[in-house]
């Protein structure tokens, strides 16, 4: 199967380094994650105005993008995947002011998820706008994308599931009646050979 894979916040721990990199400064003021006002997908709207400007000038300068770690698991389970006969397609939102960002995500990609099987020329593709891209599955973070690609791809009398909402600390309080998983919980199907 064709699988679109979102990388930040489901292969690229982003958010957490984020915060670490805020914490090493001082500056990490953000609101509890389960204070009610908090937007869990407007991070720099939950900043003071001096750590919003440290997360800007991070975002801007590759070495973000290059040192991100990887989420616990996500090489292991991807390899699963991989060894099942699936295909990764890597589907990212590229970050503008970070001039060469697609050139980091894409050296990134490759550090981490390396695969003979794996041509980071056709299936790395950095765009916002996910919906479009066609896949036997979508995996993603953002409920609001989840959202988009199912009402466009999925059957509604199907049962059969396609568009994962991959679980988070960010969006455990938006999951509604998404189908989800974490890399602690993957769908057999996924991760078994012909399943
Ligand atoms: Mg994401």
């Amino acid at each position: 199967m064709q699988i679109n894979m979102d990388v930040d916040g489901v292969v690229a721990d982003t958010i957490p380094y984020l915060f670490s990199l805020l914490k090493s400064e001082g500056l990490f003021d953000l609101k509890p994650i389960d204070d009610p006002h908090w937007r869990t997908w407007d991070v720099l709207g939950n900043l003071s105005p001096q750590a919003k400007k440290a997360t800007l000038d991070y975002w801007a300068n590759e070495q973000f993008w290059l040192n991100l770690p990887v989420v616990p698991f996500a090489q292991e389970k991807i390899d699963l995947m991989r060894i099942a006969g699936h295909h990764i397609n890597w589907i990212t939102a590229p970050w503008k002011s970070c001039r060469s960002w697609f050139e980091a995500r894409r050296e990134w990609l490759h550090k981490h998820f390396k695969h003979p099987d794996q041509d980071l020329e056709k299936d790395y593709h950095a765009t916002g706008n996910k919906t479009p891209v066609w896949a036997d599955v979508y995996i993603d973070d953002k409920p609001a994308s989840v959202e988009a690609w199912r009402e466009k791809w999925c059957n509604p009398y199907i049962k059969y599931e396609r568009a994962f909402l991959f679980e988070t600390n960010f969006n455990h309080n938006e999951q509604k009646d998404f189908s989800s998983f974490d890399w602690n919980n993957v769908p057999e199907f996924l991760v078994t050979p012909n399943g």
